[in-house]
């Protein structure tokens, strides 16, 4: 079943006391892996040795350099004849890894995301149009089939070919989308050059957007520009992808399938639990995998959890909006910078557009942070000191953010590379 309210508001005892007992079988399913089987014998540690969740913090954590060194059966913990599915992360930090389902894998995963659709108000009379990659990307599939499970009308339409977006949008009479963040905002566009009113002319009322950091702003550009209600939805390969953590009407912070996924926030450096409500790595262990288990997973993805019950009456704990990857973090001048630090300042200064890209150069000894940033169209109707004035603004307003002083040039509007996928925000040219 996908929705299924006593498992969604379980007592945190009866949760804890479930995630106990799944983790229990997870460690020893783990175990038949020649990963984990390796991993256990060396450390001194086996299943047998778990009583309770005080043992967590010494079961040993797991890396995307192990997937990758275990490329690319070494994490299966069934015969290979019981797998009926193989998808791969988007290689966004170097090689792709991939994961492996069971059909039990599938049934328990197609569950999650139908219970996070349905959450946020979505039912068997919605006709769902999915415009995420398809393939090997799980937020296509994931998604997929997620909603026919609920037994929407699904348009597997894919992404990018934005006209014909709006055009199946349109004919079909679409209720609900899935989409990129930086696509949606792209979108606005192609809507003005076909002079289609989202509001008017298309019944979207919902859009799920994941897959890539992006700010409170971004959302509310996005709910404003088009009426939609945009919902936050994470999820990673290594966890099967969409269906991990997603927001509930309440639109504040994202629950995470406590009943599915073991969630720890450990500080990155010391690798040790950060005090309650603090931001630090997440680290998620499968409780339900059968093919593949993953104990301890580090996903580099920062977040903390927040404090107090929801609003909706859910216990599943809330991870605050993702800030993005330890990965993500440059480093300029000593000043530790986030994108979306940057994304945060720059949606808030009136004239600016849908889409930035951050530069980094190294000139002699000397970082350099080049930003450049769509502003709207009126900008460029020859008046140079509009122009500049706004790329003074910019400039003095990121400055006060980040402490350093960028070189901001501004864009015209759709003029900035742009993806089909997750944005590439920061193009770093530095050489060491
Ligand atoms: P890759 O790790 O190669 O990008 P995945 O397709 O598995 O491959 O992507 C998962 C990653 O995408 C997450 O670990 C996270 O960094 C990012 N991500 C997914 N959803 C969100 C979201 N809603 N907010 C922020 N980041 C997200
Ligand atoms: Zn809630």
């Amino acid at each position: 079943m996908y929705w299924e309210k006593e498992i969604e508001t379980l007592p945190r005892e009866k949760l804890d006391a479930l995630q106990a007992e799944r983790l229990k079988a997870t460690l020893r399913q783990a175990a038949r892996s020649p990963h984990y089987g390796r991993v256990f014998r060396e450390t001194g540690f086996s299943p047998g040795d778990f009583n309770s969740l005080a043992d967590v913090p010494k079961l040993p954590l797991t890396t995307k350099d192990d997937l990758r060194e275990n490329w690319p059966y070494g994490f299966l913990a069934v015969p290979r004849e019981e797998l009926v599915r193989m998808h791969s992360s988007s290689g966004t930090t170097g090689r792709a890894t991939v994961i492996f389902h069971t059909a039990g894998d599938l049934d328990a995963w197609t569950n999650l995301v139908a219970r996070c659709m349905y959450m946020t108000g979505v039912r068997k009379a919605d006709v769902f149009q999915n415009m995420m990659t398809y393939g090997l990307f799980t937020g296509g599939l994931g998604f997929h089939y997620g909603a026919e499970r609920i037994g929407c009308l699904v348009i597997p339409a894919g992404a990018g070919n934005s006209k014909r977006q709006i055009q199946l949008m349109q004919d079909f009479e679409t209720t609900v989308i899935h989409i990129i963040p930086s696509y949606a905002l792209h979108l606005t566009g192609v809507f003005e050059e076909l002079e289609v009113d989202p509001r008017k002319d298309t019944k979207v009322r919902i859009a799920f957007v994941g897959a890539e950091p992006h700010t409170e702003k971004t959302r509310k550009r996005i709910e404003e520009y088009y009426g939609w209600k945009a919902f936050n939805s994470y999820g990673l390969s290594e966890m099967n992808g969409p269906g991990v953590a997603f927001e509930c009407t309440a639109q504040n912070g994202l629950h995470i399938w406590e009943d599915n996924f073991l969630v720890e926030i450990l500080d990155p450096e010391t690798l040790k639990p950060v005090p309650d409500g603090e931001e630090g790595e997440l680290v998620m262990t499968t409780l339900r995998r059968e093919g593949m288990p993953i104990v301890r997973y580090r996903t580099k993805d920062l977040t903390r959890i927040l404090p107090g019950p929801c609003e909706c009456g859910r216990t599943h704990r809330r991870i605050e909006r993702l800030k993005g990857r330890t990965d993500d973090m440059m480093i300029l001048k000593g000043v530790n910078i986030f994108p979306i630090q940057i994304e945060k300042k720059l949606l808030d200064i009136p004239g600016v557009g849908m889409n930035f890209l951050i530069v980094l150069e190294r000139k002699g000894f000397n970082d350099e942070m080049i930003v450049k940033v769509e502003v709207a169209r009126e900008f460029f109707d020859g008046d140079l000191l509009k122009l500049q004035k706004l790329q003074r603004r910019i400039t003095e307003e990121l400055k006060g953010d980040i402490l350093i002083t960028p070189k901001v040039e501004l864009a015209e509007p759709g003029s900035l590379p742009k993806t089909e996928g997750k944005a590439v925000r920061v193009i770093d040219n530095r050489k060491d």
